[in-house]
């Protein structure tokens, strides 16, 4: 796969935008006044997301874009985020850059920025079903009440170690700079396609032996996490809790899936590095 690849929206003129805004009052203003611009620019804003919809603006943090995403399941069409007082990491325009904005977007001179995605498939013990999830920053997998918990995690087939801890947190790139780098993550170029395990509060004690720090894997490789049997095991994917009681095995790996962030010239990844994070 190509790591930056230039992409045109089809049916640019007349074509149909949806605009997604948080709650915030500053948010929805910053929407509507985009709304009045691109519709004078000849799109088409009816305001409910369609299988006609060819973008989807989000106007809000990098929360609001995490929303949209798990809102419209994940969609293969361009977002692009206008970020309205928030960290912003994937929101590429500041609301003053609205006629901009429209004037590039038209002339389409952007990039696409494809960022793959994180899968789960969560088998629960007893019952043959499966259920799968998908997140752009991680998947957390800890215990249900604070306990510690102990996973048994094999790296491509391989027994690797019984975890003990807080639990694990496995990041794709693009969330490396998420809750991923709060732990001690490594911050990661979102054009390398690889996983990161992050180990929360490992324990290394005579009774239990844990890896202490992040494991990076490449984009072919799964990892298989199985909680001791009886473990409450708790999931979290992008912030958002899904409750296992009793989970069998959960398989980890990069989905074929890529949310496709629309990006200006001046895009650069670790100029937001050095602007939001350090
Ligand atoms: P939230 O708790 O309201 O905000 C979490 C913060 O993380 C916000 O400032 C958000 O940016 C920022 N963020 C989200 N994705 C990011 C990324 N890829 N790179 C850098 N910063 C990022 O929750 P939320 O807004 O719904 O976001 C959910 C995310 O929160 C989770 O995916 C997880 O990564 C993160 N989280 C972090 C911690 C921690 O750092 N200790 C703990 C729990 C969860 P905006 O301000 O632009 O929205």
């Amino acid at each position: 796969m190509k790591q930056q690849d230039f992409y045109t929206v089809e049916a640019v003129e007349g074509g149909h935008v949806h605009i997604f805004t948080n709650e915030d009052h500053f948010s929805r203003e910053t929407g509507e006044l985009l709304k009045v611009k691109l519709e004078k620019s000849g799109f088409t804003v009816p305001g409910r997301f369609s299988e006609k919809t060819r973008l989807i603006v989000c106007v809000g943090g990098d929360g609001t874009l995490l929303s949209a995403l798990r809102k419209y399941s994940f969609p293969e069409l361009p977002f692009v985020g206008i970020n309205t007082g928030h960290l912003g990491f994937f929101q590429e325009l500041h609301p003053s850059q609205l006629d901009e904005f429209i004037f590039r977007f038209k002339k389409g001179e952007y990039s696409i920025q494809p960022l793959r995605t994180v899968r789960a498939a969560v088998k629960n013990s007893g019952e043959g079903d499966t259920e799968e999830y998908l997140g752009l920053n991680e998947v957390v997998i800890k215990g249900n009440r604070s306990q510690i918990v102990h996973l048994n995690i094999s790296i491509g087939g391989s027994f690797i170690e019984r975890f003990s801890g807080d639990g694990v947190l496995i990041a794709s790139a693009a969330g490396s700079t998420a809750y991923n780098y709060a732990l001690g993550g490594s911050i990661v170029d979102p054009r390398l396609e690889l996983l990161q395990i992050t180990p929360m509060a490992p324990m290394n004690t005579t009774a239990y032996r844990s890896f202490t720090s992040s494991v990076l894997l490449p984009a072919d490789i799964s990892v298989r996490i199985e909680p001791d049997k009886g473990s409450d095991i708790l999931m979290v994917v992008d912030g958002k809790e899904k409750r296992h009681g009793e989970a069998g095995e959960i398989i980890l790996d990069l989905s074929p899936r890529i949310v496709r962030l629309v990006r200006f010239e001046n895009y650069d990844f670790w100029n937001k590095v050095k602007t939001k994070l350090l």
